[in-house]
């Protein structure tokens, strides 16, 4: 019998990794899209991996109950991705109640759900190392404590303790994959290693001449996105529901990032690279750095994808798309 999964979040960066690998083990795959009424589902990122035609996709939104159990009525999927969410962590001091209502409470209407339609689906849950925040260790792994910085971290906590909850109490089989940060060519423009290499790729071929930046001293754990979608489908083969932090165990600093991105192109960043307050943040992240041995051990799991693989790959495709857009 052919598996099926549903993703939310299907056109997203995540998404389009976990679209291509579930694919390519033989799955049949249904994304939920949020669909307006005058624009065709925003699938770019399935083209670029050329699997948009691949995929069933069903109109739907995390925040509306009613329509999540007509899909998982309709596709009786037996594996669910719970991929979507207000996901930029900037955005949620604008918008915290839109955050919270598709990041958290999103999670609990997707999670009644599955509970009450397709109880026997496996559940991935999208939880974020941002909800580390003011981090109580030096390295983080699933038995440090929390400590969210960000209406949006808030808001992953409570999806994330949500998803234990509902394995301790209605025994869904339903894991948390605490994920640090992870990027790729499908990475959104405004977070900040697309921003990056995008901006190296424009300056280069002289479609720019600066690039503005905010706080450059903090540091993350940057993986690659195919890598870690591996991750997320290893989660749910496994016998027993868990959580689970993905990452490499590599702490790097955006000025660092900025120095590989430049470099990438021949370039010296502190030649273009102004600081601006306007992408400074109200409570910032200053360390992330993941201990992932949890997933190593039980998952098989491992990041392949170096911190200058991923780095090289993001500016030769945003030097790809500069030069196509113009020509
Ligand atoms: P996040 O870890 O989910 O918030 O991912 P981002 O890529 O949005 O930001 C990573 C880090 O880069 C944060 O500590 C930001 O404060 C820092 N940063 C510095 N300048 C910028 C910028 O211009 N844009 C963004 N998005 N982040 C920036």
């Amino acid at each position: 019998m052919t598996r099926k999964a549903l993703i939310t979040g299907v056109t997203g960066q995540d998404g389009a990794y976990l679209s291509q690998l579930l694919l390519s083990k033989g799955y049949e795959v249904h994304g939920l899209v949020r669909r307006s009424s005058h624009s065709e589902v925003n699938d770019h990122r399935l083209q670029w991996l050329g699997v948009h035609n691949d995929i069933q996709y069903h109109d739907g939104n995390l925040i509306d109950l009613s329509g999540l159990i007509r899909v998982l009525r309709e596709v009786k999927p037996d594996e669910v991705y719970n991929l979507a969410a207000q996901s930029f962590v900037k955005a949620s001091w604008q918008q915290p109640l839109l955050t919270s209502d598709v990041t958290a409470k999103g999670v609990g209407n997707i999670l009644e759900a599955v509970r009450l339609e397709t109880p026997e689906a496996r559940f991935y849950q999208a939880s974020s190392s941002e909800m580390y925040g003011l981090i109580q260790e030096p390295m983080q792994s699933e038995a440090t404590p929390f400590y969210p910085r960000s209406p949006y971290a808030v808001a992953k906590l409570y999806g994330h303790w949500l998803t234990v909850n509902y394995r301790e109490s209605f025994g869904l089989h339903a894991s948390s994959g605490i994920l640090f940060n992870h990027e790729s060519p499908l990475r959104g423009l405004e977070f900040v290693t697309r921003k990056v290499t995008d901006a190296a790729a424009r300056i280069k071929l002289g479609q720019a001449k600066e690039l503005p930046m905010g706080n450059l001293d903090a540091t993350r754990d940057w993986g690659h996105a195919r890598d870690y979608v591996a991750a997320m489908w290893a989660m749910l083969q496994q016998d027993e529901a868990d959580d689970y932090v993905v990452a490499t165990g590599r702490t790097i600093a955006v000025r660092e990032l900025c120095r590989v991105a430049f470099a990438a192109v021949d370039l010296n960043y502190e030649d273009y690279v102004r600081l601006d307050e306007r992408f400074m943040r109200p409570a910032e992240v200053d360390v992330l750095l993941g201990d992932s041995s949890k997933a190593e051990r039980k998952l098989g799991w491992k990041a392949e994808t170096t911190f200058e693989q991923l780095i090289s790959e993001m500016v030769e495709a945003d030097l790809v798309r500069r030069r196509r857009a113009a020509a």
